[in-house]
């Protein structure tokens, strides 16, 4: 299709992982949390159902942001709504990269950066984790044509942390801005909102999907210092958060109590999978997210991956080039947690 741009043509287009639509899987490999919704947040949308319907939305989402402001301790102007943080990313990816200018990322690491960095024609420098996933000196040299970095922490799919003191030299030694991608923080000891306010160049990126069990509402943001919120809405959609995400996620956002319990309820089982894990032989990274990254010093792990599915447990199998492969098996509930391992005790020797 010769009408399209050389840069739409000569990519790849990202690929979600499986989200089956028919079968009855245990699904452990997006990351999704195992557990329902605040009910507050049910009663919520049902609030805006029919006559709410009628009318455009608040295109800033004000409700959520005054809230969110409140629970973050940061001002309601230091915050930007998104239809997902995926779409946070997309705007921050084309109000700062042009074409023929770079974007890094480290690996192995979240793979839709790449995909952003492509659509807008520019280059996508990929920098690899240590073995011990810390950072190496590298990611934090700036250049000319560098424009952002993005930097996932927790990390996905290794779930590991970099310290926020270290995120702070970081940013203070670039040259541009630097994203950092918090989808997985409230399963975290500690994080960045805090350094928002000390550099102009750090922004945080936030999503109701994994800690708030909203995958399917599609609802994420980002805390910036606020000339910086003011450029990036210029180059969101007019109305990107829809009337019921905007209802659902402010209502789940005020729900710290179920957040909370949530939270503790997914670490618990976190632990439990890691042991299990590590008696069978796997070597785990050290979590801080909802999932865990194993690897095993002899077996193979991709027949593990597909033994897996056809008994009908859902992991995500990945493999970088240049540095392995591995299973990322999501924090489910105990029983499905249980069921995955009694398979898995079958398949490794
Ligand atoms: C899941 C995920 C997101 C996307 O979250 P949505 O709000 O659902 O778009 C962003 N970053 C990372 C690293 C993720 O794993």
């Amino acid at each position: 299709m010769s009408y399209f741009r050389p840069a739409i043509r000569n990519m790849a287009g990202y690929v979600p992982g499986e989200q089956p639509q028919q079968g009855k899987f245990i699904k452990l490999n997006t990351n999704e949390n195992p557990y329902p919704p605040s009910s507050a947040v049910t009663a919520a949308i049902q609030n805006v159902l029919g006559e709410g319907l009628r009318r455009y939305p608040d295109p800033w989402g004000d409700a959520f942001r005054i809230r969110a402001a409140d629970v973050l301790g940061v001002p309601p102007d230091w915050i930007l709504c998104g239809n997902g943080s995926d779409d946070i990313l997309t705007i921050v990816t084309r109000a700062l990269v042009g074409e023929g200018q770079q974007l890094r990322l480290p690996t192995p690491s979240y793979v839709l950066y790449r995909t952003l960095a492509e659509i807008q024609g520019a280059d996508c420098e990929e920098v690899p984790f240590n073995r011990d996933w810390t950072l190496p000196e590298q990611f934090a040299v700036g250049s000319q044509k560098l424009r952002l970095v993005f930097l996932p922490n927790p990390n996905s799919p290794s779930g590991t942390i970099i310290p926020p003191e270290q995120i702070l030299e970081l940013a203070n030694r670039l040259n541009c801005p630097l994203l950092v991608d918090e989808a997985y923080v409230d399963f975290a000891d500690t994080n960045c909102l805090q350094l928002v306010g000390q550099n102009e160049k750090i922004m945080v990126s936030r999503t109701m999907s994994k800690s708030y069990a909203l995958a399917g509402l599609r609802f994420g943001f980002i805390v910036a210092q606020p000339q910086v919120i003011s450029e990036l809405a210029k180059v969101k959609d007019s109305y990107n958060c829809d009337a019921l995400a905007i209802a659902g996620a402010t209502a789940a956002i005020d729900d710290q109590a179920w957040q909370t319990k949530n939270r503790d309820r997914v670490i618990a089982t976190r632990c439990h999978l890691t042991e299990q894990m590590s008696q069978l032989g796997f070597d785990a990274a050290r979590s801080q997210a909802n999932f865990v990254w194993f690897t095993h010093p002899t077996e193979a792990v991709q027949p593990i991956y597909a033994q897996l599915k056809q008994n009908r447990v859902l992991v995500r199998y990945m493999n970088f080039p240049d540095w392995g492969d591995g299973l990322r098996i999501s924090v489910g509930t105990d029983q499905q947690i249980d069921a995955c391992l009694n398979l898995i005790k079958d398949l490794v020797p």
